[in-house]
């Protein structure tokens, strides 16, 4: 846990949509597609690109419980976007996993 971190601190205390051992779901406060859902991981990196911090397992933990949470809100087909630095969209310094669908 990073003193300072909001995605820290809503894994701790969010409106979980979802969770399981070490992962989160939230609801996107400025949702950018009909569902717009936040994989969130207990682990704080700051980036993506330091996803080696990762042991194996856990990374494909994450990777299941972002399926699993888009198929838990209804969705068939959808995006999975990781924006990984500022010029790419990053702004909050957590990684996290936008889950975005419900277009028809
Ligand atoms: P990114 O721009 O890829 O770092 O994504 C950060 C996302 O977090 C944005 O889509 C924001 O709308 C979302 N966000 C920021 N603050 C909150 C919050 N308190 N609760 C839920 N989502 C948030
Ligand atoms: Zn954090």
């Amino acid at each position: 846990m990073k003193a300072d971190c909001l995605f820290c601190k809503l894994y701790r205390e969010g409106d979980h949509v979802a969770a399981t051992d070490g992962f989160v779901a939230i609801r996107d406060i400025n949702p950018q597609a009909p569902v717009h859902l936040l994989v969130i991981p207990e682990r704080h990196i700051d980036t993506f690109r330091d996803i080696g911090e990762f042991p194996a397992d856990e990374a494909k933990r994450m990777l299941e419980f972002v399926a699993d949470v888009a198929a838990g809100a209804g969705l068939k087909d959808y995006r999975v976007v990781v924006n990984v630095g500022p010029s790419a969209g990053q702004t909050v310094f957590h990684l996290h996993w936008h889950v975005m669908g419900g277009w028809s």
